[in-house]
């Protein structure tokens, strides 16, 4: 199991698995709560274990999808600045720097030698949701 793995389909099988960590958990309080009733301590234990490790399980779930969407919130919006060769066509395409702006003369191109013109400068949107 890898511990951070970046994975953008997850969300689908954490909401199955918290649905299916809640439904063990309650059903394992409810073994738990019987078992008392029934004096059978050491049964009725071991179901109260099995329920609070699901809901400890739980909350971790929940703490890492939460903490999975406020990183996508924080996270700045990243602008792109496209830098064109007019002579070879060379393109190149680098984080915004302050002071950039469309046809400003940029460094050299790798190719030819020749100045580079900033042809375009954008914001990069990254769109996740799930
Ligand atoms: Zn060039």
């Amino acid at each position: 199991m890898g511990e951070k793995g970046p994975s953008r389909r997850i969300s689908f099988i954490l909401i199955i698995m918290i649905f299916v960590a809640l439904g063990l958990s309650i059903a394992a309080f409810f073994f738990a709560a019987d078992a008392f009733v029934g004096q059978d301590s050491i049964q009725g234990i071991y179901f109260l274990m099995m329920g609070i490790m699901g809901f400890t399980f739980l909350t971790y779930m929940l703490i890492q999808t939460r903490k999975k969407t406020v990183k996508l919130l924080i996270q700045p919006q990243q602008v792109a600045t496209t830098i064109l060769c007019q002579k070879c066509g060379f393109k190149n395409i680098r984080d915004f720097q302050r002071g950039d702006y469309i046809l400003k003369e940029a460094e050299e191109c790798p190719k030819c030698n020749e100045k580079m013109l900033i042809s375009s400068i954008y914001r990069e949107v990254k769109e996740e949701k799930g």
